[in-house]
């Protein structure tokens, strides 16, 4: 049975969360001089001599409606990578315990793994880039926190099979951590639907791909209260500065600009999977549920270092397991993907 109590490590149970003054004092005031902020103003503009709010209060509110969930259920954080790492802090006691994940996935659950001094138990993705969820039971130790499940998955860039989370949910006594970063451009529902079945889920979102705005570094996870209330605890205050509060609000007025660029972009996307295989230095375009694509080619490093010279940037994914021979393409703009198509074409 889950308990959330006796996986969170004692030191994040026992400890009070920073305060400010502004927190503690009931009332209204019109002096604020007790956070040594710079009263004459600011070089940046009106307000940004103020600390931001560091609960995030309007733009947790915002988000609640959108996505259907209570704002007690919103964790925001400095891009999700912030999410991620405080996720690890919130349960694995330094060199003590361990995480589970499935490569080939993203890179920053191996890399906040080690900052965390957490150890990292990996168990290969099936040729298919599905869980092999019996495997995964079978390597879960009395140590293991955390299994992190990437749908769509990065770099390969399908969904996870739902039955396969649910029975790691359903078995599993630490937390599932599934990272949606792409899942507005998938077929498919949100776990944000299933919070109230699953105690130890949490689901991350971001504003850096479907939104785009990754240069703002903002980033979501929804849990239940109580996880939620634990990651507020141990987050630096201010994680979320105040432009970035105050453009993600206005952001998230444009919600058909949103489904605008979402549109574009998955066309985009098909254009390419129809396109890319009749070219002969292609095999094989991946199935996509996000806004990129795995590329299989017959010489990665060769393609790779002409599209360079033909100044385009793709992401040489060959040396991983599991993606041999692989590129990660991004969609780009009509234009874009009309030159990456001829460059390839001429290689
Ligand atoms: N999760 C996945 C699967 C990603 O691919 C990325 C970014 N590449 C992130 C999380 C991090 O996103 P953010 O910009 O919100 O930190």
């Amino acid at each position: 049975m889950f308990n959330l109590e006796s996986i969170v490590r004692p030191n994040v149970r026992n400890m009070k969360a920073y305060s400010s003054a502004r927190d503690e004092f009931k009332g209204t005031a019109s002096v604020f001089i007790d956070a040594n902020e710079n009263n004459v103003g600011s070089l940046a503009g009106a307000g940004y001599n103020r600390y931001p709010d560091p609960h995030q209060k309007k733009l947790k509110e915002k988000i609640a409606g959108i996505k259907g969930v209570r704002p007690s259920q919103i964790f925001l954080g400095n891009g999700s990578d912030e999410a991620i790492d405080l996720v690890y802090r919130m349960v694995c006691r330094p060199g003590q315990d361990s995480m589970l994940h499935l490569p080939p996935t993203y890179g920053m659950y191996e890399v906040s793994a080690n900052l965390n001094e957490v150890q990292l138990d990996a168990v290969q993705l099936t040729p298919e880039f599905q869980v092999p969820v019996l495997e995964v039971l079978r390597q879960v130790k009395v140590t293991t926190k955390l299994i992190f499940i990437c749908s769509p998955n990065n770099p390969t860039g399908n969904l996870i099979k739902a039955e396969s989370i649910e029975t790691l949910l359903d078995n599993f006594d630490g937390l599932v951590v599934v990272d949606e970063a792409y899942i507005d451009f998938a077929d498919a529902p949100s776990w944000t639907t299933r919070l109230e079945e699953y105690p130890n889920l949490v689901v991350l979102q971001t504003f850096s791909k479907a939104w785009g705005m990754a240069g703002l570094r903002i980033g979501m996870a929804f849990a239940s209260e109580e996880i939620i209330a634990l990651l507020d605890k141990i987050k630096p205050p201010y994680n979320i500065n105040e432009a970035t509060q105050e453009l993600a609000l206005q952001a998230l007025e444009q919600t058909e600009q949103l489904a605008y660029m979402i549109e574009e972009i998955v066309q985009e996307r098909e254009m390419l999977v129809q396109a890319l295989p009749t070219l002969d230095a292609v095999l094989k375009v991946y199935p996509s549920d996000a806004n990129f694509l795995l590329v299989k080619v017959k010489d990665a490093n060769g393609l790779y270092n002409h599209l360079l010279e033909h100044g385009i940037v793709v992401r040489n994914r060959s040396s991983l397991p599991g993606c041999e021979g692989c590129l990660r393409i991004s969609v780009g703009t009509t234009e874009e993907n009309q030159q990456l198509f001829q460059a390839i074409a001429e290689f």
